[in-house]
């Protein structure tokens, strides 16, 4: 544990972690890659440059220094940032790295500020937190390595299928190159994909949530095409997948992570919203809700431009004609046949109110930010308490609770 003057040390730079944590972070990476390139192939590169990463990297240690009394507070977000963690493969002896790496970006951006009583503070502090992250990572790749089907590291899997789901979403159907099992996972989980590309000088690791329900020989992950838009290229990993990845194909992956997941003891309603390529855990999730709580009352509002990027349509439909209890409703923009959705333009309180069940329900959602942080407000004003309000952010973790 931490002394109590290490302690207010530490309070005592909250201030300065809230006004400066993001040039330090920012500069913590750059250090991080300049003596360590091979980290590359660990970080995405594009959540550097976007500066996602530092911030969501600063969010968590402002977190831990006002948390520093009491950090079983920030207990689910380190669970959250440490299934990424096993997830990518980070390991006990990256720490040290990170650490004095750390140290010595507050060092150069704070200055004087940064006196030998405080950098000591937090070197001591970041030690502490350091091995809370490590013995939570280190139960989860033991937990992972001993389940049938489960495994360290990246392993091998085949391309046994890829199939088109709508202009700009294709679905990968994965199994074992070595023919062995697969690891269970729950409704909402994700993997990570390892991408060795041709002309680019580091793998670029990336997350994919499992479009449908567990307990199949394969898993099925369901990738958006990111096109170029305006100043900004085509995103590495998903063009790769959609252009150069085949039927036969080999894709090291690593085991299902994640904490967004759907609560199978809940008995009551089920209110799933997805935006766009946000749909591929709510698959999973309303996949496994039909079979495994056949009388729960189930509601999916699913958002999207309009009829041509509207994935997965077909099968939603089929599940509401055979599932009395499953309601599905589509919100598009820009239908091409306004009668083709239930309700034309964006979510809106007065809509959602109208559609969703009165009695006390559960809600899981995800989808673009902007979106999400709408769907969170909507919620918030309909009171529905935050522990039934779960969400899953495609990139970095951030707080889309913020108005
Ligand atoms: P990148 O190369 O990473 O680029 C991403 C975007 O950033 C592109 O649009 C690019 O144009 C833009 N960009 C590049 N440089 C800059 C810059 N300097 N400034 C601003 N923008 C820039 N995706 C899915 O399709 N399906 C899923 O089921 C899915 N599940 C996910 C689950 C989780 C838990 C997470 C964290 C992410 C998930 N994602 C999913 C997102 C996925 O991991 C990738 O982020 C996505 O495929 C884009 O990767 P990319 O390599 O193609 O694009």
């Amino acid at each position: 544990g931490l002394d109590q003057v290490t302690k207010d040390i530490i309070k005592s730079t909250v201030p300065v972690l809230r006004e400066h944590g993001t040039d330090i972070t920012k500069r913590f990476y750059e250090r991080l890659f300049e003596t360590h390139p091979e980290l590359k192939n660990v970080f995405n590169q594009t959540n550097q440059r976007k500066g996602d990463q530092p911030k969501a990297l600063a969010n968590t240690v402002y977190a831990a220094a006002l948390h520093i009394d009491q950090l079983e507070e920030i207990l689910p977000v380190v669970k959250q940032i440490a299934e990424k963690h096993r997830s990518l493969n980070i390991k006990a002896e990256h720490y040290p790295i990170v650490g004095e790496n750390l140290l010595l970006a507050m060092k150069e951006v704070l200055g004087d500020a940064a006196t030998d009583e405080i950098l000591q503070a937090w070197e001591r502090a970041y030690g502490v937190i350091a091995d809370v992250f490590i013995s939570v990572e280190k139960e989860m790749y033991e937990e992972v390595e001993n389940k049938p089907g489960g495994w360290v590291d990246f392993r091998d899997f085949e391309v046994v299928r890829k199939e088109k789901e709508s202009d700009v979403i294709t679905s990968f159907y994965l199994r074992p190159a070595d023919g062995g099992e697969v690891a269970s996972y729950q409704p909402g989980q994700y993997i990570t994909v390892k991408a060795e590309m041709e002309n680019e000088p580091y793998n670029q690791l990336r997350q994919y949530s499992l479009s449908w329900a567990p307990g199949n020989d394969m898993y099925r992950i369901s990738v958006k095409r990111e096109d170029p838009m305006g100043e900004f290229p085509a995103g590495k990993v998903s063009t790769y997948l959609h252009e150069k990845v085949e039927e036969g194909s080999i894709l090291p992956i690593s085991a299902p992570a994640g904490d967004f997941v759907l609560d199978q003891l809940d008995e009551r309603p089920l209110v799933l919203i997805s935006g766009g390529v946000g749909l591929t855990p709510m698959m999973s999730m309303l996949e496994t809700v039909i079979d495994k709580q056949p009388e729960r009352e189930v509601i999916y509002i699913h958002a999207s431009r309009n009829e041509r990027v509207h994935a997965m349509k077909a099968r939603v439909q089929e599940i509401t004609e055979e599932h009395a209890n499953v309601t599905a409703y589509t919100v598009y923009d820009e239908p091409a046949d306004p009668i083709a959705c239930d309700k034309t333009g964006h979510l809106d309180r007065a809509w959602l109110e109208e559609v969703l069940p009165t009695n006390q329900a559960a809600f899981y959602f995800c989808g673009p930010k902007g979106f999400m942080r709408a769907c969170y407000q909507y919620l918030k004003q309909l009171n529905v308490a935050d522990n039934d309000i779960h969400y899953e952010v495609f990139g970095p973790s951030e707080d889309i609770t913020a108005s």
